[in-house]
């Protein structure tokens, strides 16, 4: 009997299927009620007392084995590749939803191409900032009202009643990152920093809490107002397309002296007035101008040396502009059904 047991042990491990039937003929020979290894039970309830230690270990052994072999073979077969060479490749390709780019970024990475073009490297700095690199250094008055609570969310303040160089607090603008690469960085400089600023401000169709700007810095011996101007018309005509003409306007801000607004030629009614720019005719884009004295000072430049010119817009009111899309809060709902406009857009 121990022979017979061998011989079906060989049998087995060595046993081969390539269909369903075959495996199944398997089963019936070994495995079923009629099978052999049935038969051996049967076989084994005559056999001497003193044979039954060592035949019934060997026979639980055969069935164990039997069991693992028929299991081992379904999965051979189940896990085959019987495609092979028979692919169709006229079948549909599995769906697969694209995504597509917020137009934030869309309009943020026109910005920057435009000017990496003509030599601007992108710089970024930290969210959250101290005032003198968000006000002090950048010539704000102590008792300057951009300071004050109702437009900058402060984290930490060492005084309720006076503004501190060491306050701790949200950016309320990019120029901070200009601030700091001033400092670290000797002139020629020529960069961007395009980044998330913050402000205390209600949320309404044309203003948010948060929203993003784009600032530009160029620093170097004889820089000039013409630099400036001839800069941000190659800038507008490369966004907002080749016909667009560009005026400034006198303006104040307390980092640039002379400070200027720009404004672009509307291109939605090319100059004869529209509801988009209030019937002028013109667009306000930007804020631009000389950089003060007392900035480059403060940053350790030489004001004698070097001069410079700076600018700052939001990319909000850009893309507004370019989308035609009038309300800000659409920006940060992430609404997909307004998301899954800008598909085409990349
Ligand atoms: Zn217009």
């Amino acid at each position: 009997m121990i022979n017979k047991i061998e011989n079906l042990l060989e049998e087995i491990s060595s046993y081969k299927v390539n269909s369903l039937q075959e495996l199944e003929s398997f089963r019936l020979k070994f495995l079923s009620k009629k099978g052999h290894i049935t038969e051996l039970f049967e076989e084994f309830r005559g056999i001497s007392a003193d044979l039954k230690r060592e035949v019934g270990q060997k026979l639980n052994e055969l069935k164990q084995k039997a069991q693992d072999r028929y299991n081992s073979l379904k999965l051979e077969l189940e896990t085959r590749d019987d495609s092979a060479g028979e692919n169709d490749l006229t079948r549909p390709a599995f769906p697969y939803p694209s995504g597509s780019r917020h137009p934030i970024s869309l309009v943020r990475r026109e910005i920057i191409d435009i000017f990496s073009r003509i030599g601007f490297t992108v710089s970024e700095g930290p969210e959250i900032e101290d005032d003198n690199h968000v006000f002090t250094k950048l010539n704000f008055a102590p008792e300057h009202p951009a300071r004050d609570m109702q437009d900058t969310f402060y984290i930490f303040r060492n005084s309720a009643e006076d503004s501190d160089p060491d306050d701790i607090l949200l950016r309320t603008h990019t120029s901070s990152v200009q601030v700091r690469v001033m400092e670290n960085q000797k002139p020629p400089i020529r960069t961007i920093s395009p980044g998330r600023v913050f402000r205390n401000e209600a949320i309404s169709a044309r203003a948010h809490c948060i929203f993003h700007q784009i600032e530009g810095l160029y620093i170097d011996e004889n820089v000039s107002f013409a630099d400036l101007k001839q800069t941000l018309l190659f800038f507008a005509r490369e966004l907002y397309g080749k016909e667009t003409q560009i005026r400034l306007r006198p303006s104040y801000f307390p980092f640039t002296e002379p400070s200027a607004e720009m404004d672009v030629s509307c291109a939605i009614c090319g100059g004869k007035g529209c509801n988009v720019c209030k019937y002028t005719g013109w667009l306000e884009v930007l804020g631009c101008g000389m950089v003060h004295p007392n900035v480059l000072e403060a940053c350790g430049i030489d004001s004698k040396k070097y001069t410079g010119f700076a600018f700052g817009m939001g990319i909000e009111r850009a893309a507004m502009l370019k989308y035609q899309v009038n309300d800000l809060r659409l920006y940060f709902e992430n609404d997909l059904r307004f998301l899954d406009q800008f598909k085409t857009a990349f």
